[in-house]
Order: C-alpha cells, then sequence, then structure tokens
C-alpha cells in the first residue's frame, strides 16, 4: 500500500527560540516538492510555542522528542503528553537512542509511552537500533527485534497507520558514518515483516518505518530509493534549512 514518506527533523538539544524563528522564516521561502511527503520538526520544549505560533508558515507538523507517560503529579522536570498537545504537538519522539543510551530509557518505558502518546492524540515516532558491537557479533535483528516488539505491545492494528518506527543504528547516528541503502533496507524489510507477523501483511503495510543516521543532501536519494524505506529522521544535517529542503528535495524523486 501507498504510504507518506516522512522528513523528519530531529534538532535535538540545539536552538534557542531566536534560531527557531530564523529557521521556519528561511524554510517558509523555499518551493518544497509537492509529492506525497510529510515535514516534521522534532525540537526542544522551549521552541515549541514558538513552532506553534509560526505552524501555518512551517509546512509540516512538530513535535516533541520526549515525554513522560504520566497525565500530571509529582515528576519534576518531566512533561507530560496533555502538555504536548496543549502546546499543538502532533508527534512525540519514544526512545530515541541518545535516550535510552545516555537516560536509560527501557523497552518497558518505552511501551508505556507510545501508549500514552495514543492515549492523548500524539503520534509516536519510536526509534529503535542497534550498537556496532551488536552488529558485529550478528545480534542486530533481535535487539531490534525486541525494541519493536516490546515498542507495539498493546498497540491495535488500525493505530499503526498513526504512528511510524524509526530504525537509527546508534553506530550511524552524529559519526558521519552512514548505513548503505542495502544495509537500511535489509533492516526496514525484516521489522515490516515481523510486524506483519503480528498483525498481517495489510495492517504492517500501513506503518511508517524510517531510516535514520547520518542522512544529507548526498545520500537522502539513495536511502528513500527502497521502497520499504518510508522516509528520514535526520539530525545534524536538519539544523540548517537548506540541507534539509536538499534532503527532501533528493528524496523526493522517490
Ligand atoms: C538522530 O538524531 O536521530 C540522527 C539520526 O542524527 P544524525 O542524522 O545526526 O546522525
Amino acid at each position: 500500500m501507498a504510504r507518506t514518506t516522512i522528513y523528519a527533523a530531529n534538532w535535538k538539544m540545539h536552538k534557542t527560540i531566536g534560531e527557531v524563528e530564523a529557521f521556519v522564516q528561511t524554510f517558509s521561502n523555499y518551493d518544497l516538492p509537492t509529492g506525497d511527503h510529510e515535514v516534521v520538526v522534532f525540537c526542544s520544549f522551549t521552541g515549541l510555542p514558538v513552532l506553534r505560533s509560526l505552524a501555518s508558515h512551517l509546512g509540516g507538523t512538530y513535535g516533541a522528542q520526549n515525554m513522560y507517560f504520566e497525565v500530571q503529579g509529582a515528576f519534576t522536570g518531566e512533561v507530560s503528553p496533555a502538555q504536548l498537545r496543549d502546546v499543538g504537538c502532533t508527534w512525540v519522539l519514544v526512545g530515541h537512542s541518545e535516550r535510552r543510551e545516555i537516560f536509560g530509557e527501557s523497552d518497558e518505558l518505552c511501551r508505556k509511552k507510545v501508549q500514552a502518546a495514543f492515549a492523548h492524540g500524539l503520534k509516536p515516532m519510536l526509534c529503535v537500533g542497534e550498537t556496532l558491537d551488536e552488529r558485529r557479533a550478528g545480534k542486530l535483528f533481535d535487539k531490534v527485534k525486541t525494541q519493536v516488539v516490546a515498542g507495539l505491545d498493546g498497540v491495535p492494528a488500525e493505530r499503526l497507520a498513526d504512528m511510524a518506527v524509526a530504525y537509527e543504528p546508534i553506530w550511524a547516528i552524529g559519526t558521519g558514518e552512514t548505513a548503505t541503502g542495502a544495509q537500511a533496507d535489509e533492516m526496514c524489510r525484516y521489522l515490516r515483516g515481523e510486524v506483519a507477523k503480528l498483525y498481517g501483511a495489510d495492517a504492517a503495510g500501513t506503518l511508517r518505518i524510517l531510516y535514520g543516521g547520518s542522512v544529507k543532501p548526498g545520500n537522502a536519494a539513495e536511502l528513500m530509493a527502497f521502497p520499504d524505506i518510508d522516509g528520514a529522521l535526520i539530525g545534524g544535517a536538519s539544523l540548517k534549512p537548506d540541507s534539509f529542503r536538499d534532503i527532501i528535495v533528493a528524496g523526493s524523486g522517490k
């Protein structure tokens, strides 16, 4: 089935309010391809009100890079799904490898966040990926399958179209080292097959599975040409409006 390609910017812990404004102003002047794709920007919490006020210029939707799963309460320093909806988020990243590796987020916590996102009308983008050691030890498929199966636990088939999975090999994030198209495609296809075992092929065909890890204007076309790669989650190369645009342009030949 046809799936809308997603080009998602993960700005990580970058951009002041003024820098968010400047990005949107520049980006809104671009003549982007009108193909069947969705642009999403994942911004720090402090930039979200800016994206809300400039939403009509962004030409896409936006979301947060993290949240807690509870609605409210004594969770100092956390942000709830209801608060993200309140500031106009459509999407939320769940289980980015930096959250898993630096802040110790478990598969079980990610599962709760996916559930909480759906319960509050947010679309979760569940991030999964293996380390270089896991890849070298041949454990990549087991690792990533475990993360996906745990994250999808309790998600009904009809909600798969309202979320995405981002396959991001940890060794390719922020390193300049990109998975080859064949490596990325192999994992995305494998994951769709595993999701099909749980939900059936039709439902699995509605899930967007993105690739992330040093995507740049120069490699976007090759990666996006694979039919099972439904878009890109882009860190460093999304910080500048022109390189984010160039990735969308390069990929949109798809
Ligand atoms: C990311 O932050 O999700 C990411 C893929 O980063 P980069 O594109 O910089 O590797």
